[in-house]
């Protein structure tokens, strides 16, 4: 998956000149906006991320852009064991075989598609305040939320972090933010060390919840 930050408004220089005049931290949450480029996600990470209703998406079509073979995401705990690699792998191809010869046979492709997998890649472009991207990384950078869209919160975060630092620096999973896990969730690897301390992180140290 490749995360890129297209464009983010204020500008550092003219952000940095309102923050030195007086507007507070929570007044910029809500003006300041970002622009992410998502690219090679799989449609069950970009299915949870569109859950998230104060933002706006531009979504890579599948009824008109054909997906070429080997155009999915293996997850890590398949990858990692060689037979439940190849047997995934052997799913995959009879999949975009069948998808295949169904356009050949004159289905379009909006109809063909129906057989894609979950795993099936795509592109998304996303915009939102910095309030709302605070309750995104609040829920996703959390151990609790699925590996893909975690993974995918974090790079988002570390984007943001590099060019509005000032409004990211406490930005994170619950624990981080709020000092306590809602989850509760005990076999969590941060439960017992996180719980109830605040802060929780130093700024910068967010690299260990990928
Ligand atoms: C770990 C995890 C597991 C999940 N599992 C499931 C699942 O099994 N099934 C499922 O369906 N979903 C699941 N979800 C999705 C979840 O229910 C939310 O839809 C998703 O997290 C979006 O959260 P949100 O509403 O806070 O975000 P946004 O939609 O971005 O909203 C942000 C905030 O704006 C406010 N807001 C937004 N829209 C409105 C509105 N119309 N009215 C009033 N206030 C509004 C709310 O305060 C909200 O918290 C899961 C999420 C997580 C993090």
């Amino acid at each position: 998956m490749k995360v890129k930050l297209l464009s983010y408004l204020p500008d550092e220089k003219t952000f940095e000149d309102l923050r030195k005049r007086g507007l507070s931290r929570r007044e910029w949450l809500k003006h300041a906006t970002f622009t992410f480029s998502i690219e090679g996600a799989s449609r069950s990470c970009t299915h949870q991320l569109v859950r998230h209703r104060m933002a706006s998406y531009l979504q890579q079509s599948q009824r008109f852009v054909e997906l070429g073979k080997n155009s999915y995401v293996t997850p890590p705990r398949i990858k990692a064991n060689e037979k439940s690699r190849k047997m995934y792998d052997g799913l995959m191809g009879v999949i975009w075989d069948g998808y295949e010869k169904l356009i050949k046979a004159g289905v379009p492709v909006e109809d063909a598609r129906f057989v894609l997998p979950n795993a099936a890649v795509t592109n998304i472009t996303m915009t939102a305040s910095a309030e709302s991207l605070m309750n995104f990384f609040k829920l996703r950078c959390c151990m609790h939320a699925q590996w893909e869209i975690r993974e995918l919160a974090n790079q988002m975060l570390r984007e943001v972090k590099k060019v509005a630092p000032f409004l990211f620096a406490d930005a994170g999973p619950w624990c981080k933010m709020i000092g306590v896990c809602p989850e509760k969730d005990t076999s969590c690897v941060f439960y017992k060390t996180r719980r109830g301390k605040k802060p929780i992180f130093q700024s910068g140290d967010e690299g260990g919840w990928t």
